[in-house]
């Protein structure tokens, strides 16, 4: 069977040079042909001598997932359906601005944590993704984008269509700047949850002869598995985001079940340790506003509380409605009080804008094709019927 080089971050493709009797620089080309320039194929590697192309191509191959569709909004936001077999799914979103370009990418086909207010969560969980799943839709992404530059700017609204793998191979020593300059491991499922394949993506994205981003640009965001959080800080400390969402714990407790294992408390333990190594001096907090569940005054005063000996920013994000969520967004007067309150106190914050509302591709709308293997849905289906 051939091994795909896509699942191979610098040391994995010096290892497969070292076994098939290559030099280790090999590994640096390879990783330039197929990350800078989008290569899909050995024959366009053109520094490499033809018997090794020809070689590569008999015992290798560099295949991303399949792209099913391609959505845009009408704010540029784009999003796009990849196939990872057996009929699953996963999203990517890009989201342009003026001086940025973010892609929110997933770690999981689905997501076993169930927070009550996910769209991932509420489809169950199927499988972690592969490196080369990871990967590849930053690897789509610049591919799609660069074939066709006037896309990747804010307010630029493109045309939909699915391209095959020829879209990439248009590309091919494209120069143009690169459209991503920021990840975020936001979109579905739990990046720490799958911990080897997501830590050796992050490698591709760091790397100056893969993506070249910093680490500050680039943000791992878990729902607080504090040992994976400490074995990311010794591994590739990239920014964090961690999803807070409530004051106390009984009410964390019900919104984010995997808090009845790590405590808040614990978390914001784990939070500070992570800082030492971090490349920003703060931790980014999420807290989504669900309406009369956790946005009032109180829930405010008592998060400042919670925070003050841990150096953080607040990022508040406006609740997405989903089909069968029991939540409403808080209204835009509650999350401004609630803002200020944070912010009196002297806590950076942000409202998040919701962007690609009209392609359900804002942040916990992904639901892609999960075909969930823990049969939690059929379970919620069984009990709804009792
Ligand atoms: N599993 C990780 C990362 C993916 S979710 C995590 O939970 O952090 C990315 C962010 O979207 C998290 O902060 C998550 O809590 C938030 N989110 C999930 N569902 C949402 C929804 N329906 N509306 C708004 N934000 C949501
Ligand atoms: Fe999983 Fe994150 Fe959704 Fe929770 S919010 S269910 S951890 S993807």
């Amino acid at each position: 069977m051939s091994v795909n080089l896509l699942d191979f971050n610098y040391g994995g493709l010096s290892e497969f040079c070292a076994q098939i009797g290559e030099k280790p620089f090999r590994a640096r080309q390879l990783l330039r042909w197929i990350h800078q320039s989008g290569a899909a194929d050995f024959a366009s590697m053109s520094d490499l001598a033809k018997p090794l192309r020809e070689r590569l191509a008999t015992m290798a191959v560099i295949e991303p997932p399949g792209l099913m569709s391609d959505h845009a909004a009408s704010d540029g936001t784009r999003k796009w359906l990849l196939s990872v077999g057996a009929g699953n799914g996963i999203e990517t979103v890009f989201i342009p601005e003026a001086n940025r370009g973010t892609l929110c990418i997933s770690s999981q086909v689905g997501c076993a944590l169930a927070c009550t207010f996910c769209s991932t969560g509420a489809q169950g969980f199927n499988r972690n993704l592969t490196v080369a799943e990871i990967i590849g839709q930053l690897w789509w992404a610049n591919a799609t984008l660069m074939s066709n530059p006037a896309e990747c700017s804010a307010g630029e609204a493109p045309v939909a269509g699915v391209g095959g793998n020829g879209a990439a191979l248009s590309v091919r020593h494209a120069v143009a700047s690169r459209p991503v300059t920021n990840v975020v491991m936001m979109g579905m499922g739990e990046p720490l949850a799958n911990f080897e394949n997501v830590v050796t993506a992050l490698d591709l994205m760091l790397d100056d002869n893969a993506y070249g981003l910093s680490r500050r640009r680039v943000t791992v965001s878990t729902s607080g598995l504090i040992p994976a959080m400490d074995r990311l800080r010794e591994r590739c400390p990239v920014a964090l985001a961690v999803s807070l969402h409530a004051p106390n714990d009984t009410l964390r407790n019900q919104l984010v079940p995997i808090n009845r294992k790590y405590p808040i408390s614990e978390l914001l333990a784990a939070c500070r340790r992570y800082l030492a190594s971090a490349p920003r001096d703060f931790i980014t907090f999420e807290y989504v506003m669900l309406d009369g569940v956790n946005d009032s005054l109180l829930h405010a005063r008592e998060l400042v509380r919670l925070v003050q000996d841990t150096p953080c920013k607040f990022n508040l994000i406006p609740f997405n409605p989903f089909p069968h969520s029991s939540y409403r967004r808080s209204s835009s007067q509650a999350i401004a009080r609630f803002r200020d309150v944070l912010q009196q106190a002297g806590l950076v914050t942000t409202v998040r804008k919701t962007r690609g509302d009209d392609i359900s591709a804002a942040c916990g709308q992904l639901a892609g094709k999960v075909h969930d293997k823990s049969q939690r849905t059929s379970r919620k289906a069984m009990e709804m019927t009792k």
